[in-house]
């Protein structure tokens, strides 16, 4: 009997050991996008959760009590960078958060554009890297590095899924440079909701105009909406994009004003939910890349 108890007795005093051993890497993702990235490279040993929702804009994310909940009870937390998260450092500072902070697009180079609705106009930084996949690349590759050191134990997993993945991310460019390669250089223009395409522009050949810059925060004015009036005409561009995580009224007034079709919704910032069109990276671009086609054949030489 005694043996038995000491048994049970020894079995409790070593549970703590297996669960923790067996418990996945409790991930917060600021948005969406990284979230699915994580997953990715994290499989079954991580539990990943995004501080925005899907179809939620995280430029105008306000945190909440339960967002502060969350980064306490995370392991490690994941963020775009290049200013995009501009509420991130005040809520890492509020909940007292002192794990690890990675920034997963250390390493990529920047696009700097022109913003007048934003602090140093001349030389703002894009955030919106993910929009080039061999940014997405960098991504991936720096989120398995973080993983890897936060759960060694694991370094062959997450090196094996990152390398599957990054396959894929392999096939996604070179599927978008052949669906691309047969589009008209003069037809190579979009009209986008917010200025959120300017890295796949640069990466795809593709002219992109924007009623309002890189974040979603400022509003058009009537001179921004008029100027892109006369732009689309001059150019004889003949669609418009509304996206998921913007208002959609400056893109209604455009299409009233120049006759220009909505062609569709572009999921910019953040992913849909799982039953929509893009619930997954992959499948954005899929989608994103799909409408954006069929916009520029619809313009005119
Ligand atoms: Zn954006």
């Amino acid at each position: 009997m005694y043996k038995i108890i000491f048994f049970i007795g020894l079995l409790f005093s070593f549970s703590p050991f297996i669960s923790a051993e067996a418990r996945p890497v409790k991930v917060l993702a600021s948005f969406t996008i990284l979230k699915d990235f994580i997953e990715n490279v994290g499989g079954e040993h991580v539990q990943v959760d995004s501080i925005v929702d899907p179809n939620e804009d995280p430029h105008v994310y306000e945190p909440t009590p339960d967002t502060s909940k969350k980064i306490l009870e995370a392991d490690i937390v994941f963020f775009n960078g290049l200013g995009f998260e501009t509420w991130m450092s005040r809520l890492v500072e509020g909940a007292d958060y002192k794990g690890p902070l990675v920034v997963a697009t250390q390493g990529i180079t920047p696009r700097l554009i022109y913003d007048p609705d934003l602090e140093g106009a001349d030389n703002v930084v894009d955030p919106h890297a993910w929009n080039n996949v061999l940014n997405a690349r960098v991504y991936v590759q720096n989120i398995r590095d973080a993983l890897v050191k936060q759960d060694p134990t694991h370094k062959d997993i997450y090196e094996s899924n990152t390398k599957a993945y990054l396959k894929k991310l392999d096939d996604l460019e070179a599927w978008i440079q052949e669906t691309l390669c047969c589009v008209p250089k003069e037809k190579r223009e979009i009209i986008t909701a917010h200025d959120a395409f300017g890295y796949y522009g640069e990466a795809y050949g593709i002219k992109v105009l924007a009623p309002v810059g890189i974040s979603t925060e400022a509003e058009a004015s009537a001179w921004d909406v008029a100027k892109l009036v006369d732009q689309i005409k001059a150019l004889k561009i003949k669609v418009v994009f509304v996206e998921n995580v913007s208002n959609t009224k400056v893109m209604q007034q455009l299409s009233e004003e120049t006759g220009a079709q909505i062609g569709g919704t572009l999921y910019s910032d953040s992913l849909s939910e799982p039953t929509g069109p893009a619930p997954t990276y992959i499948k954005m671009m899929h989608h994103n890349t799909n409408l954006i086609i069929k916009a520029m054949e619809k313009n005119e030489l």
